[in-house]
């Protein structure tokens, strides 16, 4: 079959950095499901494919998976299109599985890296045989317990070892599934530079909206691949459905991806690191603000069932006063936090006033 080289690959050529490219859905499901999907995402030249036959799941009663009948789908597919294939694995019993079934890649879930005793019952079980690993971060964002998962790995004698990036837990709201926190990532990625970063904007994003802009931002900070959702029919998908991609809508979004030079840490100048720095936490700025708007319109919703007024001043005045001081503690000026404050509060009465006149 043809392999059509994408937009990333060639860009990435030109910019000598070289992304590996993971795509495939959440879910192995049925054996037409796979080899369809595989099938699409071999001609736009994904290098490894991906597909859960375990899943874990947050509720019971939910699908967890086809189990080994998986293997033998991914093994077939492997065989069929030459693509490399990757299976998540959370005991040493599948780790046995998987090896049996040839599988080139498993991947360690969230829920499983943050227990030591099942990393290192994995790392066991890995000891002396042929295999990549890649270690998707806890859900608790914990770079320690992320880097230990990583060692116990890389003791068993692993070479070829990943972290995967897919962003952490949170309580309550948020725009994203599980928001990236990517000072974590970062954290990581300077104290093992030896370990390429991937990045899953599928699960952080939990949205397809959310896939392109988070890819975008992860190549921009310098990370050594994507690993996607991708299904050739979401709607349809037994998991995770609202945030896998068709294979047209992931090779769309790989056309518009920019991948700039790379510049190593060395090269740059203390300057460039300085502005990288503050463009992230700009961009965490604005996120944070976006919620705190989220939040804002969800009040409005309850005032305007219960008849209350947007503005209610004298609970302005106190957060106002709270808020001044707390700043001022942290070193911001008095004509700064009182214009910023004063905006933030009037763009909340403005998205309330848009929930009150609908
Ligand atoms: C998955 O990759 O489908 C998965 C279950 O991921 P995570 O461990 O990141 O939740
Ligand atoms: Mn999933």
């Amino acid at each position: 079959m043809e392999t059509r080289t994408t937009e990333l690959q060639t860009k990435s050529r030109s910019t000598e950095r070289n992304l590996l490219l993971s795509a495939g859905p959440c879910s192995a499901e049925t054996e037409a499901q796979m080899m369809e999907t595989a099938l699409r995402l071999k001609s736009l030249g994904v290098n490894l494919f991906r597909a859960g036959v375990w899943k874990p799941r947050t509720k019971p009663g939910q699908f967890e998976g086809v189990g080994e009948r998986g293997l033998f789908w991914l093994r077939k597919i492997k065989r069929e299109t030459g693509m490399r294939v990757a299976t998540e694995v959370a005991t040493a019993s599948h780790v046995n599985a998987a090896l049996k079934y040839d599988i080139d890649v498993l991947w360690i879930g969230a829920r499983t890296t943050a227990n030591p005793f099942a990393v290192q019952e994995i790392a066991d079980a890995l000891r002396g045989r042929k295999v990549e690993v890649m270690v998707k971060n806890p859900l608790n964002p914990d770079p320690a317990l992320w880097m230990g998962a990583l060692q116990r790995i890389k003791e068993a004698g692993v070479k070829h070892i990943y972290a995967i990036h897919r962003g952490f837990s949170s309580y309550g709201k948020n725009i994203y599934r599980n928001p990236p926190q990517w000072q974590v990532a970062l954290e990581v990625k300077q104290q093992m530079p030896a370990i390429p970063m991937i990045c899953d904007p599928s699960h952080m994003g939990g949205a397809r909206k959310h896939i392109a802009p988070l890819s975008q931002k992860a190549l921009d900070l310098g990370y050594d691949g994507l690993m996607v959702e991708v299904h050739h029919n979401p709607e349809k998908a037994w998991s995770d459905k609202s945030q896998q991609l068709t294979p047209e809508a992931f090779l769309r979004i790989l056309e518009s991806l920019i991948i700039r030079d790379e510049t190593t840490e060395a090269e740059s100048t203390k300057l460039d690191c300085l502005r990288k720095k503050i463009d992230r936490i700009d961009d965490d700025l604005l996120e944070l603000l976006a919620e705190r708007m989220g939040v804002a319109t969800q009040i409005g919703e309850v005032k305007k069932e219960q008849s209350v007024t947007i503005l209610q001043s004298g609970r302005w005045q106190q957060i106002l006063g709270k808020l001044e001081k707390r700043g001022r503690s942290l070193g911001l000026s008095n004509t700064f936090l009182h214009e910023i404050l004063k905006s933030i509060h009037q763009e909340s009465i403005n998205h309330q006033e848009k929930v009150m006149h609908k």
